[in-house]
């Protein structure tokens, strides 16, 4: 069995995002990029089911620029097979990544696609799903447990309030959210036997797909910042601003 591993370079999360004095878009030169966080979880979930024996090939892909294969080599270091390249250098809005996919889907032949629930840059949350409708597959979104069997996978999946596990047969995609795995390191003899496996380089042409746009961006901006707080002096003081300024009482 197969699974397909797609995985975005975004900027690493701990990187204070600065928006564009020209509010554009946000300030990405010489800014630290890494693999989206959901992406390395579905990673670990892919190589664990490797190491159970249940999946034989785990391919990652990644759709950017040439850069990017740098996060298909973290995923072959974490355990992944080989990887897919699709270059560009346009920004790739989530439907053509979707459709990109659905492609190398049809060559490849996956019995699972594990994507993240979203990438941190854009927080689209739409390729998985866009995926599975393109594909006509069953899909588990927000995946926070996964049973892997033959011909099914149990997947639990957060929602509000609690837990909802549904049944899906296979084919099919699985979005992972949070709770799923705590992903591995790489350790250093497997980055290095990383760099000996391979990364084969598409275009999107290649598989027929146009990546230009189909949104605009209007406008970015920084979040409001968050006003300095008050000291009050008494209970009738705080009861009274929480009735006449905020007005939540
Ligand atoms: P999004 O729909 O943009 O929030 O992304 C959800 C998930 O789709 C990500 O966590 C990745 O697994 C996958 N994905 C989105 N964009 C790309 C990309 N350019 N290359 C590879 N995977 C991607």
């Amino acid at each position: 069995m197969k699974v397909l591993v797609p995985v975005k370079r975004v900027i690493d999360y701990n990187v204070k995002v600065r928006v564009k004095a020209d509010q554009t878009g946000v300030d990405l030169a010489n800014v630290k990029m890494s693999m989206n966080p959901f992406d390395e979880i579905s990673v670990e979930e892919a190589v664990r089911l490797k190491e159970k024996g249940k999946a034989t090939e785990v391919i990652a892909v990644s759709v950017g620029p040439q850069q990017a294969s740098e996060t298909i080599r973290t995923a072959l270091a974490m355990g992944a097979d080989r990887g897919i390249l699709v270059k560009t250098d346009a920004e790739v809005e989530p439907l053509a990544v979707a459709k990109i996919l659905k492609a190398i889907v049809d060559e490849e032949k996956p019995s699972l696609v594990i994507t993240g629930k979203q990438a941190i840059d854009d927080d689209s949350n739409q390729t998985g799903q866009m995926l599975a409708a393109l594909l006509g597959w069953p899909q588990g979104t927000f995946a926070h447990k996964l049973e892997l069997g033959d011909a099914d996978a149990k997947i639990e999946r957060e929602i509000d309030g609690g837990l909802q596990t549904v049944d899906v047969k296979l084919p099919a995609v699985m979005t992972v959210d949070l709770r799923l795995n705590e992903p591995r390191y790489a350790s250093l003899p497997n980055i290095m036997k990383a760099k000996k496996k391979p990364i084969a380089e598409k275009a999107p042409a290649d598989y027929g797909v146009d990546v230009a746009p189909k949104l605009k961006t209007l406008k970015v901006t920084e979040p409001e910042k968050r006003k300095a707080g008050v000291k009050v002096k008494t209970v009738a003081e705080l009861l009274d601003k929480l009735k006449n300024e905020a007005g939540v009482i």
